[in-house]
């Protein structure tokens, strides 16, 4: 200042003294600062005319350098005006238009940092500076702290489901069940006596290998059959089947069934006409039972003799068999004596047939047959008279051509079987006659006609035009 004022030229002195002057008046009703400003600088101008803005420059100088130590914006301010640092008074004498910005970014800075400041009170200004970093760091360990707790749980998850199965596997232990073979049961299914075992089913389960139900060997013993299985671990099962052979023969008649060895090449096919005369009686309906279990029909050549059994023709007719004329009376001396006694007694047994069955019937059969030789101790010649009026009436009169030889008193299911298996190679086409009023016959046919079936017979009704077996009229 000094030296401005000894360069200046003599001439300018006067005006400098003057302007001095008029300064030091307008600073001393400024400002004392101001004064001491205009004393020794040639910017003493310019200070003189922001004398109230320099003092509020100075104040904000101040605070911008306390809020300097919280703030590196404040510090960065500070060293932006080394000037004001060295000297307050310098500072003081700053441009208006310098220090308001720098002032400005101050105050906000403080303003900023004023929250901050006030939360980590009482906390070291290090530590506030580097709150954000500090931060950070403690979300990184949260997630690193969250990301291993994860871990241990898998990990601990996966240790539990080890040991779980691991225990199971040790309470396992070796495969020591051996498999289940279970056995189907036919319901009533029987094994005939002339019959192979059909096998009702099998299967076999194992807990581990599951289905074994082909690996079971099966050998047929003399009345019972072994299945065998085992798995995998070599454990065994072994069952074993009674044959459900038919035991009712032996039951009924103390005997084995008859060994039937007949020579028959003709037997597939061959047609059986079973017959059955004298009836219908108290066996009639169980024969009519066995009937219908195997699905066959026959032919019945009904009488009166039982008349408390007469509804037995209509379930016969019913049936599918064939109902035939046998006789009213089956008295050979009233029916033989002559010709209209003996289509007196038929035409009162066709009313019977009529009224159960609701139609007449064309088939006949004498009683006796119609080579009888007993009527001639009637009538003689009387067959030969009734066997043409029988073809005139529109009947058709049927012999037999095989009998089972229950006519007379005595006899067994064995004879029957016996009787009517024997003959049957000597038949293209069989008329047995049986008779449904005896029981063992009836019995008989329990057996006899399974096995005229498995061996491959036609049991049939006879039809009107079916063979008639004629034996020859001899009287
Ligand atoms: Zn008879």
């Amino acid at each position: 200042m000094n030296k401005t004022t000894t360069d200046n030229p003599a001439a300018q002195n006067k005006d400098n003294r003057e302007q001095a002057s008029q300064a030091a008046k307008a600073g001393s009703r400024a400002s004392g600062q101001s004064v001491q400003g205009s004393r020794g600088s040639s910017q003493g101008r310019q200070i003189d005319m922001i004398p109230v803005q320099a003092r509020k420059s100075v104040s904000a100088s101040s605070q911008g350098r306390k809020s300097a130590s919280a703030s590196p914006q404040g510090r960065k301010s500070s060293s932006a005006s080394p000037q004001a640092r060295k000297d307050g008074a310098r500072s003081s004498q700053k441009r208006p238009s310098e220090s308001s910005p720098s002032q400005d970014r101050r105050k906000q800075s403080a303003r900023r940092t004023a929250p901050a400041a006030r939360q980590n009170r009482g906390n070291a200004s290090p530590q506030r500076r580097g709150s954000r970093p500090a931060s950070a760091r403690r979300r990184r360990n949260r997630i690193r702290r969250l990301l291993s707790l994860a871990a241990l749980i898998v990990m601990f998850l996966l240790c539990a489901i080890l040991l779980v199965s691991g225990i199971r596997r040790f309470f396992k232990g070796k495969d020591k069940v051996p498999p289940v073979i279970t056995l189907d049961h036919k319901e009533d299914y029987v094994v005939m006596p002339w019959q192979e075992y059909e096998e009702e089913g099998f299967s076999a389960s194992d807990d581990r290998d599951g289905d074994l139900t082909e690996q079971v060997s099966r050998t047929i013993t003399e009345d019972r059959i072994c299945y065998r299985v085992s798995d995998s671990a070599g454990n065994e099962s072994v069952v074993y089947r009674d044959i459900p052979y038919d035991t009712s023969y032996k039951e009924k008649t103390g005997k084995d069934f008859p060994e039937i060895n007949i020579d028959d090449p003709d037997a597939q096919g061959k047609i059986v006409y079973l017959t059955f005369d004298d009836g219908p009686g108290p066996y009639t309906e169980e024969l009519l039972e066995t009937l219908d279990r195997y699905g066959v029909q026959v032919t019945f050549f009904v009488t009166g003799a039982f008349p408390a059994y007469e509804d037995m023709i209509k379930k016969e007719d019913a049936a599918g068999n064939s109902v035939g004329i046998h006789t009213l009376t089956h008295d050979f001396e009233k029916i033989y004596s002559d010709d209209k006694a003996f289509w007196k007694d038929i035409d009162q047994m066709q009313e019977i047939v009529q009224r159960q069955t609701g139609h007449t019937t064309n088939l006949m059969r004498f009683a006796g047959g119609s080579s009888n030789s007993i009527s001639a101790s009637y009538t003689p010649g009387i067959m030969t008279l009734l066997t043409e009026q029988a073809q005139q009436k529109g009947f058709q009169y049927f012999d037999w051509n095989i009998s089972s030889g229950d006519g007379g008193s005595e006899g067994d299911m064995n004879m029957v079987i016996n009787n009517i298996t024997s003959n049957l190679p000597n038949q293209d086409t069989c008329v047995v006659l049986c008779h449904d009023t005896k029981e063992y016959t009836v019995n008989a046919m329990k057996y006899l006609i399974p096995w005229l079936l498995d061996h491959g017979y036609d049991i049939r009704p006879l039809q009107f035009d079916s063979e008639p077996a004629h034996h020859g009229v001899q009287n």
